[in-house]
């Protein structure tokens, strides 16, 4: 006898930052196209500058949006909206599980909202840790915080996952599924599309060797993050075969100290935040890259590029392992390194990206299916915590990176 399929699950997604865009859109993609699923997409608004490109280009289909900006709005009046706001939707919805990403007010905000109404959460990015509630902040705390919410914990690497073992979440509910950040990456490189703009800042410095630079955290504010810019002035400046190229961030503090610091700099180009296949474009081409963000610890061994990550500490340990990339908890540092990559001439080197495959949008789609009971072969799928997902990157087929004309085009049940 045949059983009647049951009624899709619905999956509420909520995102707001540009990070949480880039990451989540292959996720998005992924359960978009898988049988038994459907997908509720709610955008906090929270980057509500940054966000617009990312969702354009992703091609992501917005169902509600929180416009919860205010300027000058405190934290707690930021999570306060978010939680109101989405309330009624979850109430509309009924979703059967929230899906949330990384560390973000968003996404502590969400899946706090999804707690109260008894809806099990999903966190992609599960894991990461500096064992400091201080730094990032508030970000350390919003994964935490997170972390003892969720039903699923979808982390990037066996490190994180062994984190969260560490922490006493159940074996059953920690899944090794990659972050979808390098899916995304390999999209964009694969479509090769490259801006005017983006061209005419690679043909003023074409010949040079390319700094690329992204700061803008909270915790490099303050003394550090002027420094770090000096070192770059100085850098420029003593050698003419170099050229900075740093795409700044909306934030005034950082606006004001990078045009008074490097503003006018020969070979120094300071633009507005770049789209994603530019901005990637733009690492492609780089010499070496000097970053505090997150998500370019991650995407910086995908192309091979030597990285100077100007924090004090990273919860991305895995990204120092590779031989790329160098901590530079002080501009000292920073300043010897990048001397010392100048005199031995750093270059590009193919590594294996230890957080992920490509691949980690369809094999979290899957694994919502199979967590919702909307998979027809039944049964609960065992966690894949120590499973080696270089296994499957050694025989991933060249052809999806060749024709990406869909993210998430593998997670087809
Ligand atoms: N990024 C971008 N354009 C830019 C600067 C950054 O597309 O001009 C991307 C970058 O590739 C990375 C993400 O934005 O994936 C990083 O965002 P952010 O630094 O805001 O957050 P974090 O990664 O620190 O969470």
């Amino acid at each position: 006898m045949n059983c009647p399929a049951p009624p899709p699950a619905t999956v509420l997604v909520a995102f707001g930052t540009r990070p949480e865009a880039i990451k989540l859109a292959p996720v998005i993609a992924a359960l978009e196209r898988t049988a038994g699923l459907r997908c509720v997409v709610v955008s906090s608004g929270q980057h509500a500058e940054l966000l617009a490109p990312f969702v354009r280009l992703f091609n992501l289909r917005v169902d509600h949006d929180l416009q919860a900006m205010r300027p000058g709005q405190s934290l707690n009046a930021l999570f306060a909206r978010i939680l109101t706001d989405l309330d009624p939707l979850l109430e509309q919805h009924k979703p059967a599980a929230v899906l949330v990403q990384g560390d973000t007010t968003t996404a502590a905000a969400a899946a706090v909202a999804a707690f109260h109404r008894g809806i099990p959460v999903g966190h992609v990015e599960a894991g990461l840790r500096t064992g400091d509630l201080g730094s990032p902040f508030p970000e350390e705390a919003n994964r935490r915080l997170i972390g003892r919410l969720a039903r699923w914990h979808f982390a990037a690497t066996r490190n994180h996952a062994r984190t969260l073992l560490r922490e006493g979440v159940p074996r059953s509910q920690v899944f090794r599924t990659g972050n979808p950040v390098v899916d995304a990456l390999e999209w964009v490189v694969a479509r090769g599309e490259r801006s005017d703009r983006l061209r005419e800042l690679l043909s003023n410095t074409a010949g040079l060797k390319r700094v690329a630079v992204t700061t803008h955290r909270r915790e490099s504010f303050g003394g550090r993050l002027e420094a770090n810019l000096r070192v770059l002035r100085r850098f420029v400046e003593r050698h003419a075969d170099t050229a900075v190229i740093f795409p700044v961030h909306p934030n005034p503090a950082v606006r004001e100290l990078a045009n008074a610091i490097l503003g006018g700099v020969d070979r120094v180009h300071l633009t507005d935040p770049l789209d994603y296949p530019d901005f990637i474009g733009l690492l492609s081409e780089a010499w070496v890259i000097a970053s505090d963000s997150g998500g370019v610890q991650e995407e910086a061994p995908s192309l091979g590029k030597p990285l100077f990550v100007l924090r004090e500490s990273t919860e991305r340990p895995e990204v120092l392992d590779t031989g790329l990339a160098k901590l530079c908890p002080t501009a000292e540092a920073f300043a010897d390194l990048l001397d010392e990559a100048y005199r031995t001439d750093a270059a590009a080197k193919p590594t294996d990206n230890p957080f992920g495959d490509g691949r980690a949008g369809g094999r979290i789609a899957r694994l919502m299916r199979r967590e919702l009971g909307r998979c027809h072969t039944g049964g609960r799928p065992s966690p894949t915590v120590g499973a080696d997902s270089r296994r499957e990157s050694a025989t991933r087929s060249a052809a999806r990176l060749a024709a990406p004309t869909q993210m998430g085009a593998e997670a087809t049940p």
